[in-house]
């Protein structure tokens, strides 16, 4: 918790329990959780936050580049206090999204840089298809 203190100290963000709380489950978890997951899990600690409290500190963090905002295809957006760029694997079944290796496809932007005029900044890549435990129930 003191780590995550000096990281909002560092942004200029004052230090409340509920960026504390959200920034240390986001940072602790693998599971790209969106808004409603994140104040679910914490809502039982924090009976005072609302649903509306965890999204304006999920854009606080946002904006201070704490944490990144994915955007699988789904109605919510995901969040992910790994705010490197790297690819992320989609399960179109059960919606696991999980991290791939940030060295994967490192140079892609250089590579398709030389197929366009376009200036590129960023790249987001994003695989879909069936996790191996919803491949196992589709098989039994
Ligand atoms: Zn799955
Ligand atoms: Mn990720």
């Amino acid at each position: 918790m003191e780590e995550i203190t000096a990281l909002l100290k560092q942004k200029g963000l004052k230090v409340t329990p509920q960026r504390l709380a959200i920034l240390n489950f986001l940072m602790n978890t693998k599971e790209h959780p969106t808004a409603e997951t994140i104040y679910k899990k914490l809502v039982s600690d924090f009976p005072t936050m609302s649903l509306a409290t965890v999204y304006k500190t999920l854009e606080v963090l946002k904006e201070t580049g704490l944490i990144q905002e994915l955007n699988v295809g789904e109605g919510s957006f995901r969040y992910d206090a790994k705010t490197s760029p790297h690819p992320h694997l989609v399960c179109i079944s059960c919606g696991k999204v999980e991290d791939m290796d940030e060295n994967m496809f490192k140079d892609l932007l250089q590579e398709v840089q030389k197929y366009t005029d376009y200036k590129l900044v960023e790249q987001r890549l994003y695989f879909y298809g069936y996790c191996p435990a919803c491949q196992k129930k589709m098989n039994n």
